[in-house]
């Protein structure tokens, strides 16, 4: 029993109990949560202090990169590998700070406002393009401009552009992506990504939304992965009371679904 002016959490669960009573069990998780805000706070901080001198190291490089000095091919080679691990690292500390923020705080109601969908998705496929480049991926979008939807824009592009990026990371060459936003049969609003990759098998499909969970490590890198996409896809769902649905056929492909509340 906690003193009256501790804060205590508990966990409450409800079962059967016999055929017409049911049992309230309490579990104290306070020392859980503590720590959980402790974890999170500590992965925010971190984040955090290692901005900047990311930023001045990327900034030195480009400074050499630019001199005589750099223009020799070995130091060139040199450089740029360090420019692009610089980068990298960039993308994962901003990827954990995005993911830190949706985890800790809710939304302000003043960042939500209505989505022209349609439109927030031009450029995150133009993007796509551009990145498919030679390996000439048939992207297509099957968008209702009509279908708007009331949310915090900056977090649903960050969720639509990880699923559209992965659908062209995780598929070869020539394959085919599909986008589509629009209403089901149930009237739900629903954003989806269809491609021809790679695909997923059953036993990984749980788990993918785990913080750097990775099928396989070398090719998530290799494709500039950061293994955060997916977490941040869920939290931003769940921010908008949607949630993500995946299905998957190894060697076929794979489709991911953000399935919108009520019509
Ligand atoms: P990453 O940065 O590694 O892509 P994500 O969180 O976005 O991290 O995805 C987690 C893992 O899920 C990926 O490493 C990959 O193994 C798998 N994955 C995600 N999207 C797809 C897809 N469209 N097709 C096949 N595998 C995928």
């Amino acid at each position: 029993v906690a003193p009256a002016d501790e804060t205590r959490t508990l966990s409450l669960r409800i079962e059967p109990y016999g055929s017409d009573r049911y049992l309230l069990i309490g579990r104290d998780v306070t020392a859980l949560h503590r720590l959980q805000g402790v974890r999170q706070d500590f992965v925010a901080n971190v984040s955090h202090e290692l901005r900047t001198p990311l930023t001045v190291l990327a900034g030195y490089v480009e400074t050499l990169l630019d001199t005589d000095e750099g223009q020799d091919p070995q130091m060139h080679r040199i450089l740029s590998n360090m420019h692009q691990q610089a980068d990298r690292m960039r993308r994962i500390v901003e990827d954990l700070l995005l993911l830190s923020r949706l985890e800790t705080s809710q939304p302000d109601a003043d960042w939500f406002e209505t989505i022209d969908v349609a439109r927030l998705l031009e450029p995150i496929l133009n993007d796509a393009r551009l990145v498919s480049g030679e390996e000439g991926h048939d992207i297509r979008a099957d968008l209702d401009p009509t279908l708007t939807l009331w949310g915090v824009p900056r977090e649903l592009q960050s969720a639509f552009s990880n699923l559209v990026f992965n659908a062209v990371k995780y598929t070869p060459a020539g394959g085919r992506v599909e986008v589509r936003w629009g209403r089901d049969e149930q009237g739900r609003a629903v954003f989806s990504v269809c491609d021809s990759g790679i695909g997923i098998e059953a036993r990984h499909i749980p788990r993918l939304t785990e913080r750097f969970y990775r099928i396989d490590v070398g090719r998530s890198r290799a494709r500039g992965g950061t293994g955060l996409g997916l977490a941040i896809v869920k939290h931003v769902a769940l921010r908008h009371g949607a949630r993500l649905e995946i299905d998957s056929t190894p060697g076929e492909g794979s489709c991911f679904r953000v399935i919108f509340p009520g019509p």
